[in-house]
């Protein structure tokens, strides 16, 4: 089943037409992710290629727009969705007998591309549940990492910055952390534009991804507040829609940078009070500011501030996050269940979730029915089963409500495991 997408993951897919800006000059191809195109008299600078399955429509786009050769190509990280969909710009150079591209990248992104070999089947894995209703539950792999382009410059530590000259035109590229630690972004003072890569990505920043390792909240305003100095006309995000406008551009930076200061700072002020994650998440919640919540630059369609909470706090903290010594060294949730389960029937959990349920505490409703779906012994089938129809029905209804389309893949991917569950369940009661 694939879900309808709300109109700000339309942007972020790149689902909308190509443009071309500054006199035709420079040329913008939406895609997952975005690829920025310069037409210089000695040829083109690529910045960004989406994922591989997306390569083609790029190179087509590219292709109807002009036929100059590829001299640069550009990664403003890593990512599968920017760095890998390069497949036909390499074979029309092989083909024609042009001399290859430099390809530019950050030496912590060939320490990725290393990470991915090693994870390969792990991050497809994880990636098919962040992407569950626009993939579906298909069995082949979405992301390969053992075809790629390997970099020929590469931009090393945190020096300041790398720039060269394509047919008069000035290239300069900065390394900033922000979404990742390989992540590079290109100023191009005579079209007054940016390329920011996921620093910029038509949704609050990705920062707290819960599949993902630690990202950098007070890197990523340092970063929004650098790029503001060069004071662009254009701002080309790694997804979503072309920003056009000096102060379009410098708002979008500022209220980024902005908020990046305050989950970092904010958090960062709670861990100096002794707090655990618990205490500091509930109160993050209560104080973010309306001016985030009504922005649009920030609208939760793929991260979120919820995310963000846990990425401030684990920068600077360990695993033991509730201070409560019985989770030092913790029994298997399911033997804790059996053990509730002993004092009171299924029945009696069932029955309660329900009343929470009518109540509107959903979330207290789930922590009440994992009780019987981890402890049940099937001895009270039907219980469990009227347990596992419930949580569907909540699930379903948070879905719904759900903006973050990373939250919402991982709702429904437990829907998906729970139904799965209730077909086993039920094909057993025939036997
Ligand atoms: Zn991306």
């Amino acid at each position: 089943m694939v879900r309808k997408i709300n109109s700000g993951m339309i942007d972020w897919f790149g689902l909308f037409p190509e443009s071309t800006f500054e006199n035709d000059t420079c040329f913008f191809v939406p895609s997952m992710g975005n690829t920025c195109v310069f037409d210089t008299k000695e040829g083109l600078v690529i910045f960004d290629v989406p994922l591989r399955q997306f390569a083609q429509k790029t190179f087509d786009k590219v292709r109807n727009f002009t036929n100059k050769p590829v001299k640069y190509i550009i990664f403003s990280h890593g990512h599968f969705d920017h760095a890998f969909g390069y497949g036909p710009f390499i074979e029309e150079i092989r083909n024609k007998g042009w001399d290859m591209p430099e390809v530019i990248a950050h030496e912590n992104c060939i320490r990725r591309f290393e990470k991915y070999e090693i994870l390969d089947k792990y991050h497809d894995w994880i990636n098919k549940q962040q992407f569950a209703t626009v993939i579906g539950r298909r069995k082949d792999a979405v992301v390969y990492a053992h075809e790629r382009l390997n970099p020929t410059i590469i931009l090393k530590g945190n020096e300041p910055s790398y720039s060269f000259i394509l047919g008069d035109v000035n290239f300069e590229l900065y390394h900033d952390k922000g979404e990742t630690d390989d992540s590079i972004w290109l100023w191009v003072p005579e079209k007054k534009t940016i390329c920011a890569g996921e620093l910029m990505a038509s949704s609050f920043p990705n920062i707290g991804n819960p599949y993902k390792v630690q990202r950098y909240p007070k890197d990523w305003a340092i970063a929004m507040e650098k790029m503001r100095e060069k004071n662009a006309e254009y701002l080309v995000p790694g997804h979503g829609r072309l920003i056009e406008g000096k102060e379009k551009v410098r708002d979008a930076l500022s209220i980024t940078a902005e908020a990046m200061h305050f989950v970092h700072d904010e958090v960062v002020k709670k861990l100096n009070e002794g707090k655990w994650f618990e205490e500091i998440y509930h109160e993050m919640l209560e104080i973010y500011p309306e001016k985030f919540k009504k922005h649009k630059i920030l609208r939760e369609t793929y991260g979120c501030y919820r995310f963000a909470i846990h990425a401030a706090y684990r920068l600077y903290h360990g695993w033991y996050n509730s201070g409560n010594p019985t989770d030092l060294f913790p029994s298997k949730t399911n033997d804790v269940a059996r053990e509730f389960l002993k004092l009171n029937s299924e029945v009696v959990y069932l029955e309660h979730a329900n009343k929470l349920y009518s109540e509107g505490k959903k979330q207290l409703a789930l922590h009440v029915l994992d009780i019987i779906i981890k402890g049940s012994d099937m001895k009270n089938k039907e219980t469990l089963v009227d347990a596992l129809k419930l949580k569907v029905k909540i699930l379903k209804e948070k879905v719904k409500n759900e903006t973050s389309f990373i939250a919402g893949n991982i709702i429904d991917d437990g829907i998906y495991q729970i139904k799965e569950r209730l077909k086993e369940l039920n094909s057993n009661k025939l036997r």
